[in-house]
């Protein structure tokens, strides 16, 4: 039968959705900048290989497709992808559908779509989460783009993505960027989630004194609980590896510099922006950019002596602290997720995101279904912090928290994430805070002027008469 879809771009991830959409029985075409990969692929594929039409180039991908014509691209979001559309625009006819499936910058995804549609072409955002394996079994999708789109992309997309409790977990969330903008939150949340864990490692091995093997048993303890998480799963997992060369843990000959590609700084950018601020993602991007800084560390280190006590804490107050650091890792995400939909009038559901997030994607964690139905239930002011499903959890979690985060600050552990997690939370739920302070030294310098509780307008203070 003809192809539904193209798909460019045969790298780690092209070529897993391309054997996803082959395996549940869509016939597609495929191609790769590089024609000498494509043999390799089409091997790869065995059986499934009756469902694909291999082509050498982009031309003949696009001939290969019906019209209108629905062309998945898998090649880096950046300055690749605006080559690759000077391509294929003059290729493609009206109502034909462009689809960047990678990790973009939903500004740039906006700019994409406003330029295809002067050639009534549609362009597709596809937040694609899972890594390889979820885009060859089942990935969470996140789809920005025109009704036109969705409705040719629908059954293609629902029959490969992950399921949860058989509904698939992909849905169209607004037009052009918003895709992409709710995956690149998707990726800040991942980051935060990521330095909770590893502050808890730490905790649990350096502070605690726990040997690898029973951090790995505390992580799978909890992963059975309320806490199960892909990443809670994977960390255990992690921790009971062996270096191969050396027989060591590999978490001990892994070097402490962790990389990063965009997306938790794109998330601190964008809430910055919106006049927002997610601190936990903020703590994860600074701790991967501090963790980059090893020759500093070790100077500082020398300098100052890398002594740290003792922690005196239980697993159960742990487990509780983490519980609310999570509640709060996602309230942050979703009060960006907010911001972005009133700016730019995109009306995302809370609710229907954290319900494609349920599987598929690398946050999958169980409090995703409570969160879906917290919102579902209408949380106040559409706030994840105010929602009553949450009350329990906040409420028992905290003194938790402020038990874990208060024990590792005196003891010199640094729990940059949860400690801001602590320090938002407590911000919050302060009905007058110190910005009163702010607002008088801003006008004692620069005559900015500040509003007062008790009359309108603006006023200037004493030090002005
Ligand atoms: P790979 O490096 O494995 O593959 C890159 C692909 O892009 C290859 O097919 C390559 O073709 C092609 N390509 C590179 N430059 C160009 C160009 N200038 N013109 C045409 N084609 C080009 O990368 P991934 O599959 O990992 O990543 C692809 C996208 O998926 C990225 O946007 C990434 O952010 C995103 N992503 C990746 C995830 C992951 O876990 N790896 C998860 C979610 C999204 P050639 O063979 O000719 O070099």
């Amino acid at each position: 039968s003809d192809p539904k879809i193209g798909i460019y771009g045969l790298g780690t991830m092209g070529a897993a959705l391309a054997l996803n959409m082959a395996d549940k029985g869509i016939a597609i075409a495929a191609s790769n900048r590089t024609a000498s990969v494509i043999p390799e692929f089409m091997e790869r594929a065995g059986d499934l290989a009756e469902n694909i039409t291999a082509v050498d180039d982009l031309k003949a991908l696009i001939d290969a497709l019906p019209k209108p014509r629905n062309l998945l691209a898998m090649i880096p979001s950046t300055g690749p992808m605006d080559a690759f559309l000077d391509d294929v625009i003059p290729m493609l006819e009206a109502g034909d559908t462009v689809i960047d499936a990678g990790n973009a910058d939903f500004h740039s995804t906006r700019a994409r779509a406003a330029r295809l549609a002067e050639h009534d072409l549609h362009f597709v955002g596809l937040g694609v989460s899972g890594g390889e394996e979820g885009a060859r079994h089942g990935p969470s999708m996140m789809m920005g783009g025109t009704d036109h789109s969705w409705s040719e992309l629908k059954p293609v997309l629902e029959k490969i993505a992950a399921k949860f409790d058989g509904a698939p977990c992909v849905d169209h969330l607004g037009p052009d960027g918003a895709g992409h903008f709710v995956k690149t939150v998707h990726n800040g949340i991942e980051y935060a989630d990521m330095q909770v864990i590893a502050e808890t490692y730490d905790i649990l091995r350096n502070g605690l004194g726990m040997d690898l093997p029973a951090v790995a048993d505390q992580f799978d303890a909890w992963n059975d609980g309320p806490l199960g998480s892909y990443l809670m799963e994977i960390t255990a997992k992690v921790l009971r590896y062996d270096d191969p060369e050396t027989g060591k843990p590999a978490v001990d000959v892994i070097r402490d510099s962790a990389g990063q590609k965009g997306t938790g700084r794109w998330t601190v950018i964008e809430a910055v922006k919106l006049g927002q601020s997610a601190t936990m993602i903020e703590a994860a991007v600074a701790g991967r950019a501090w963790s980059a800084e090893k020759p500093l560390r070790e100077l500082a280190a020398k300098a100052f002596g890398e002594d740290r006590g003792a922690l005196d804490l239980d697993v159960t107050t742990i487990e509780a602290a983490l519980r609310v650091a999570r509640v709060l890792e996602y309230a942050q995400g979703f009060r960006i997720l907010k911001a972005a939909s009133d700016e730019y009038d995109w009306n995302l559901d809370p609710a229907r995101i954290a319900e494609i997030w349920r599987a598929g994607c690398i946050i999958r964690a169980k409090m995703l279904d409570d969160i879906s139905a917290a919102f579902r239930d209408g949380a106040p002011e559409g706030q994840l912090l105010l929602a009553s499903a949450f009350r329990d959890t906040i409420q028992d979690g905290i003194p938790a928290l402020r038990q874990v985060v208060g024990t590792a600050v005196a003891a010199g552990l640094p729990v940059p994430a949860l400690a801001s997690a602590l320090a938002w939370y407590d911000t919050m739920r302060q009905s007058r805070g110190t910005a009163n302070v702010v607002q008088a030294q801003r006008d004692f310098f620069g005559r900015h002027g500040f509003e007062r509780l008790d009359a309108e307008g603006a006023h200037h203070g004493p030090w002005w008469d």
